[in-house]
């Protein structure tokens, strides 16, 4: 699955192509978007914002029509130049938005919807996210709140819910656990305000660095080796089970959370379990 980081690149990527322009030419397979398309026309109006939230891009148009995508796995956005080749077959096309300039395309979105601002309010996962890590003043203290307000969940599946706080992937949940020095199966119930606070402080400051390190390819939270080729050589925890802590030489651990199933790795000694 896409991280918050790689979904905001691309919201930042699409804004600036194709942000303020006009629609030239919308094209679809998908049937559920034709029909809007069919009743209200998507050319001619002006694309007023592309931004991430959470996981899903949210395109808004002139005229309150709003495009949800969420990526999943498959999915991609791409931006092309008018004539350009593209780089995935056009059998995995699903969305093409044409401006004079820059033509979006959505390759393999398993999700798309069409809104207007009063059914996005409506609906369910979108519009109703926790503070978001990366966002211009990201409000640590009301994700802190948000997830005090499930105190039994364990901190690595809380990390993820992103009612609580918004941006943050399966990867980088692991890492910032480790930076912070949280055992992921500690329940929030267990963390004092300083530990939540660390916890924030890192989710910040790693997802910072894969924005302005560099503009794509693989996410970097540790940066003591330049060895690109092996994506896992980039991080603390993450995939790195029975090899050793980069900071203290422990076998790193891994374990499915019961109530996600997605796994969590960690440290056993720089991220004691303190129940
Ligand atoms: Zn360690």
């Amino acid at each position: 699955m896409p991280e918050g980081d790689s979904i905001w690149r691309a919201a930042r990527t699409l804004q600036r192509a194709i942000g303020g322009r006009v629609v030239t030419r919308f094209e679809t397979v998908l049937m559920n978007l034709a029909r809007v398309d069919e009743d209200t026309p998507l050319a001619g109006r002006t694309v007023e914002s592309v931004t991430a939230e959470g996981k899903w891009i949210v395109m808004r148009f002139s005229g309150d029509l709003i495009l949800l995508t969420h990526m999943l796995m498959s999915g991609s956005w791409h931006i092309y130049r008018p004539g350009e080749k593209w780089q995935r077959p056009r059998l995995d096309m699903r969305i093409v938005i044409e401006t004079a300039e820059w033509i979006a395309v959505a390759f393999r979105v398993p999700v798309a919807e069409f809104h207007t601002a009063e059914t996005l309010l409506r609906r369910k996962g979108v519009g109703n996210l926790g503070p978001k890590v990366l966002a211009e003043g990201f409000d640590a203290e009301e994700a802190i709140a948000n997830l005090r307000s499930q105190p039994d969940l364990e901190i690595g599946v809380a990390l993820l819910s992103q009612r609580l706080i918004a941006g943050l992937g399966n990867i980088f949940k692991s890492e910032v656990c480790f930076a912070a020095g949280i055992h992921p199966f500690r329940l929030v119930s267990s963390l004092s305000d300083a530990e939540m606070r660390s916890l924030m402080s890192a989710a910040v400051k790693l997802m910072k660095a894969n924005i302005t390190e560099r503009s794509g390819g693989p996410i970097r939270t540790y940066f003591g080796l330049r060895r690109d080729a092996d994506p896992e050589e980039n991080l603390w925890v993450y995939h790195r089970s029975g090899r050793p802590c980069r900071k203290c030489g422990t076998s790193i651990e891994w374990r499915r959370h019961s109530t996600d199933a997605r796994s969590s790795y960690w440290c056993p000694r720089c991220q004691p379990l303190v129940l």
